[in-house]
């Protein structure tokens, strides 16, 4: 049995429902015809569509999304974002590689910010750097490591001591750490909604229409979905970690889902816990672990937790992340969560993302790992001027590599279990 095209989710994203709520653009009820169909309207399918207008703004260009805008994955996560790669390598030999994709990031992240001042997006775009923080002895050298690499590179940054982590964010659990002031913190759903909302009128944008099933016929691609066909010269697809459901890049890629929670709001007396600071991010130094934040005035946010294919079983999933969250504010037991949720995103092995023309007249672009909102919109932006006839076909592997080659299944799935169990083990208190 085939398996299904696109994701679905136990729980409605928590971002998306602490904003008003939005009317969703129709599903497809029609056979269409058109230049350009994008599969997924997340920040890659966005920033095709919004980039392929600006190159043909006579072209016929629709977008399919399969939930609504605010519901996937571009709305369901950390709202870390920027284009400063430099920081986050641990080692100096990676630090050359690193200021070329800094220099290929930022002109698409300037693209973005200026989308979003132009249209008056409310999405919280703050730069507030991030802590990269360390509660185990491993975590520690590797963050010291960093430290290295700012001070080779000239960036600017800030060693903290416990007492001065806890200072910002209102736990001791960290025992090193760095500050940055690299990131910007945002509301994810809100920026996704608003580039939504904000596409020119000359792009169709149908939400709630999955495509099911992709063919090519002649000279042109079908895309089947529940209400018409759409008939179109060139596809790409942006669905990300579902790319291999539709028979692409089977070993290049992996769906990973990883899970999030925002806590009830914090009672003022204990709003200390909160730390000082009105808006931090903090990064684990361990990649598989927790990530955190402050959201607003009153409240926390807790992301942590990996499985592979399937979604966990809710209850299990909350359970774990209560664990991390009471871990570092024992001082909060009482605070419940008010919202939980998982999100997917594409894994690949050596962290590149798959980018370019995989078919005739047939693109993709996906894996950007943990960090789609600037790199989703890098490398959507570039696809649109390979499809357009423009691109160079090596930009993107010559600067960010390409995809590597991961087991198929059984293998693959008992790799993920075997490496993540390893590495959750290795990541001790990071988790
Ligand atoms: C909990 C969590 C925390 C994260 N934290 C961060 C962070 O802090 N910063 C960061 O930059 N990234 C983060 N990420 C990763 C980030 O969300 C992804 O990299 C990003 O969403 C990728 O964007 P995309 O447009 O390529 O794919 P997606 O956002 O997954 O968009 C693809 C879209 O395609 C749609 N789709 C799928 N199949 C079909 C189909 N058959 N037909 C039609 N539509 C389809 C999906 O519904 C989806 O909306 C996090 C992810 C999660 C889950």
């Amino acid at each position: 049995m085939s398996r299904q095209t696109f994701p679905t989710y136990s729980s409605s994203c928590g971002w998306n429902a602490m904003l008003p709520s939005r009317t969703p653009r129709p599903a497809l009820g029609t056979d269409l015809s058109v230049d350009y169909a994008i599969v997924g309207a997340g920040f890659t399918g966005l920033a095709i569509a919004r980039r392929l207008q600006e190159l043909e703004p006579q072209a016929r260009i629709v977008v399919l999304e399969a939930t609504t805008v605010g519901e996937g994955s571009s709305a369901r996560n950390s709202g870390f974002t920027g284009s400063d790669v430099l920081p986050r390598t641990a080692t100096l030999e990676g630090a050359q590689k690193a200021r070329r994709q800094t220099e290929l990031m930022t002109a698409s992240f300037t693209w973005l910010t200026d989308i979003i001042r132009e249209h008056g997006i409310a999405c919280d775009l703050t730069k507030a750097g991030s802590i990269r923080a360390a509660a185990t002895e491993a975590g520690e050298t590797s963050l010291r490591q960093v430290v290295e690499v700012a001070k080779a590179n000239g960036i600017a940054h800030t060693v903290l001591d416990r007492d001065n982590i806890a200072q910002r964010i209102g736990s001791h659990y960290y025992r090193f750490g760095v500050y940055l002031n690299d990131t910007y913190l945002l509301q994810p759903a809100a920026l996704i909604r608003g580039l939504a909302d904000a596409l020119p009128d000359s792009i169709a944008l149908h939400e709630t229409t999955p495509v099911r099933k992709l063919v090519r016929s002649g000279d042109r691609w079908k895309l089947q979905t529940d209400g018409g066909v759409v008939t179109a010269k060139r596809v790409a697809l942006a669905n990300n970690g579902f790319i291999p459901r539709f028979g692409y890049l089977k070993l290049r890629m992996a769906t990973i889902y990883t899970y999030a929670a925002v806590t009830k709001s914090i009672p003022e007396h204990l709003r200390d816990y909160l730390g000082k600071n009105p808006a931090w991010g903090l990064l684990p130094s361990h990649r598989l672990g927790t990530t955190l934040r402050r959201i607003g005035a009153d409240r926390l946010m807790v992301r942590s937790l990996y499985s592979h294919e399937m979604e966990e079983h809710p209850p299990e999933a909350e359970a774990k992340l209560r664990d991390r969250f009471e871990r570092r504010w024992s001082e909060l037991k009482h605070v419940d969560f008010e919202y939980v949720w998982g999100g997917t995103t594409a894994f690949t092995m050596n962290g590149a993302p798959w980018w370019g023309q995989l078919d005739k007249e047939l693109y993709a672009s996906g894996g950007c790992n943990g960090s789609g909102i600037a790199k989703g919109t890098m490398l959507g932006r570039h696809l649109a001027d390979l499809m357009h006839g423009t691109g160079r076909a090596n930009e993107i592997a010559d600067t960010m590599g390409t995809a590597s080659l991961i087991a198929p299944e059984p293998f693959r799935s008992i790799g993920f279990h075997i490496v993540s169990s390893l590495e959750s083990r290795r990541a001790g208190l990071e988790s």
